[in-house]
Formats: C-alpha cells, sequence, structure tokens
C-alpha cells in the first residue's frame, strides 16, 4: 500500500513488520487466546512479545486487558483492537440480496447492513451496497484500510464475468472500492477461506469447500489461503463435466456439474414452475423438508450421488486434507446418505477408499462469505508493507 517506496526501504519495513503482523494474524485467528498462549503458539520470547506488543500499541494496532485468571501461574493478559485501529470493509452480493460489514484486527463482524433486491440491475444493487459502504467511510474515515466483496458469480479481478444467479455479464465493480484496495472474490471460494481460517477446516492445512445453493461452487484453500488463480477465477467446481445432463449452462459450456447439482437442477427435475433462484432455493428447501432418510425420492438420491461422486472427483484432484459442505449440499447428504456415500467411494481413486479425506458440515454456512471477504482485506491490510504504512513510516 505504498507504491512509490523505494524497493529497499519497502524491504526493510517489511523485515522490521513481518513478526508483528504473524502475531496480529495469529491473534484473530484465536481471539480470545490470551498473550501468553499466542507468545507460545508463535515460539516467542516473552521480552520479544513484549517489544512486539508495545510497538502495536503505540502503532494503533492493538491494546491490551486483564485476561480472566486460568488458576495457577501468573495472569496474562488478552489483546483486543485498538479503539483507533485499522478497519477493513465487507460486503456479500447473492442471489437473494446484499450484507455489509465492519471489522478491525480480530475480524469480528460489526455493524452489520442489509437489503433485498428489488430487482437485478447491477446499477440499483451496486448503488445501495456502495451508498451503505459510503456511510461506514463517512464514519470512520482514514480508518478504513480495505474493502473486500464476496459475490455469487465468477470473477477477474474486480469484474463479475458471469453470475448465472444475478444474470450479470461483465460488470465492474471498482466503483465499491471509493479509490481503496478492493479485493472481489467469488462467495463459495470465501466461504471456504472461512472455513479453513475460523470453521470446520481450521486445523487442515490443504482443504477444499464446496457451496450448493441454485448450483455448485467453492474453492480450496492451503495453508489458509485461497488458490485463486491466474486472474482469480479458479475452483470454478460447478463447472467442472461432472453433469451428465446434455445441458448447455449459462457459462456456455455442456455438461457442468452446476446444471446437474443444486436448487435450479432439482426444480427442473421436479418440474417446479419458478420465477427465479430465489424461489427456486426457497421452494427445494421445503421440499428437502419433506423428505426422509428412511424413503429418500429418486430426484433427492440423485442429487446425492451427484454429489459424492463430484466430491470424490474433486478430493482426486486437490488432494485436501479435509473437505467442507455447505447450503443444501448438508441436507442432501444427511438425507439421502447410502447414495452419497456409494457415488463417493465408486469415484474415488482405489487407493484413497480406505482413508478418504471427512467430509464435514460447513461451520459458518451463511456468514462464511463475508467472514472469508473480511480474512482475505485483513490480510491486504495488516501486511508487514501496510503496517509500516499505517504506523506513519512513509
Ligand atoms: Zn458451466
Amino acid at each position: 500500500m505504498a507504491p512509490s517506496r523505494p524497493p529497499a526501504r519497502r524491504r526493510q519495513a517489511e523485515l522490521r513488520w513481518s513478526v508483528a503482523a504473524d502475531v496480529l494474524k495469529a491473534y484473530r485467528g484465536e481471539p480470545e487466546a490470551s498473550r501468553a498462549e499466542l507468545t507460545k503458539r508463535l515460539h516467542l520470547s516473552s521480552g520479544t512479545m513484549t517489544d512486539l506488543i508495545s510497538r502495536l500499541d503505540a502503532g494503533r494496532l492493538i491494546t491490551e486487558t486483564a485476561a480472566a485468571p486460568t488458576g495457577r501461574g501468573r495472569p496474562s493478559t488478552q489483546l483486543l483492537p485498538h479503539p483507533d485501529g485499522p478497519l477493513v470493509l465487507a460486503a456479500d452480493i447473492t442471489a437473494t440480496g446484499w450484507r455489509t460489514a465492519v471489522a478491525g484486527v480480530d475480524g469480528r463482524l460489526g455493524e452489520l447492513h442489509g437489503g433485498s433486491h428489488d430487482d437485478y440491475s447491477p446499477t440499483s444493487i451496486l448503488d445501495a451496497v456502495e451508498a451503505t459502504l459510503n456511510g461506514y467511510r463517512r464514519r470512520y474515515r482514514h480508518r478504513i484500510s480495505a474493502t473486500s466483496v464476496s459475490l455469487a458469480g465468477t470473477l477477474s479481478g474486480t469484474r463479475v464475468v458471469q453470475s448465472a444467479v444475478l444474470g450479470w455479464q461483465q460488470v465492474e465493480l471498482s466503483s465499491l472500492g471509493a479509490g481503496g484496495p478492493l479485493l472481489c472474490n467469488n462467495d463459495a471460494t470465501l466461504a471456504g477461506v472461512a472455513e479453513a481460517r475460523r470453521g470446520a477446516a481450521r486445523q487442515a492445512r490443504v482443504s477444499t469447500h464446496l457451496m450448493v445453493l441454485s448450483g455448485a461452487g467453492g474453492g480450496s484453500c492451503q495453508d489458509g489461503d485461497p488458490i485463486l488463480g491466474a486472474t482469480g477465477a479458479s475452483a470454478e467446481y460447478g463447472h467442472l463435466p461432472f453433469g451428465r445432463a446434455p445441458i448447455r449452462c449459462s457459462c456456455g459450456a455442456v455438461g457442468c456439474w452446476d446444471v446437474e447439482l443444486g436448487a435450479r437442477a432439482l426444480a427442473r427435475e421436479l418440474a417446479l414452475d419458478l420465477a427465479g433462484p430465489v424461489q427456486e432455493v426457497t421452494a427445494v428447501r421445503e421440499w428437502l423438508a419433506a423428505q426422509s432418510p428412511d424413503a429418500p425420492a429418486p430426484e433427492l438420491r440423485a442429487q446425492a450421488a451427484s454429489l459424492g461422486r463430484g466430491l470424490a472427483g474433486l478430493i482426486n484432484a486437490v488432494d485436501p486434507e479435509l473437505v467442507t459442505i455447505s447450503g443444501l449440499a448438508t441436507d442432501v447428504r444427511r438425507l439421502a446418505p447410502g447414495d452419497f456415500a456409494e457415488a463417493f467411494s465408486q469415484a474415488l481413486m482405489s487407493y484413497r477408499r480406505s482413508c478418504p479425506p471427512p467430509v464435514l458440515d460447513a461451520e459458518l454456512n451463511e456468514d462464511g462469505p463475508l467472514v472469508g471477504a473480511v480474512e482475505l482485506a485483513l490480510d491486504k491490510a495488516l501486511s508487514p508493507a501496510a503496517l509500516s504504512a499505517w504506523v506513519g513510516e512513509d
């Protein structure tokens, strides 16, 4: 965030702040941890930690309070976001509506706002989101360090290449950044980041997430970082050719998994005549609520088999330690476990069958994309170079 700084000075600043950046990252991964616990986790001496905390406090990044007593030993302290510290903004634009949040260095979502879509016009949706983000900016001014947007679609840089659920093609999101750093990513990919850092996959070094709503999407993370590809459009799992129906997908390809798995596919199979993705997801949720694992309907069994087969394909390709699933995927697996398990096992490479990675239900669910967006914004706002700029070393 100081692009004009000479490389040697920038490198010096990065070295000066790299351990402090590690402390801040470990802190937000575990905001309840005491200072003593973080010191141990980062393999620091207590003296080094004392120096770091003094710098972070003087730099308006974190402050301290007494930690709850834990029995014997010296009382420790707990870290808190500094009351004048940096903040990031996040927005999540889904098929049904949008939500925004502000977060400090602990990554907790605060001041949530949101609305539902009156129509799917990019202008009206983006105007509403931008007005809300600008409200935070007026309130917090210089404290806002980055903005991060989650959107249900394929993104390349700050551009929505296509979104089937919103009906958007080639929509630019840069107005949401107000001239500051702006990150834009797919919602399911961000949900995977959230699970890897704060949810069911936080113990896994490599994890894969699959979110199923209208269609399927996901992402994989290594050491908590998403694998985004050259342009940010990686991990379009819904557009892998795992679908058997010869139907052309909205992306332009034939045979996408997205056309076979999710509310859109189930609504088509059940011949439900519905107006759009919101109605489809609602109707399919109601239909699933009436299903029983004792006698799942053929359409549900087909969904479970497709889910199992596709997840096995992802495991063969990505080699994750752990898989998380969210949205309709959790219900589909729960309601037709036999069909899921058989298809899953059959599609796994044989050497994996005896010990496949666990497939867990996600923990963050609807908050996942917003939490993931905050995480990536804080990566940017709290990088060593950004910390140096924040404390005014330019
Ligand atoms: Zn497709």
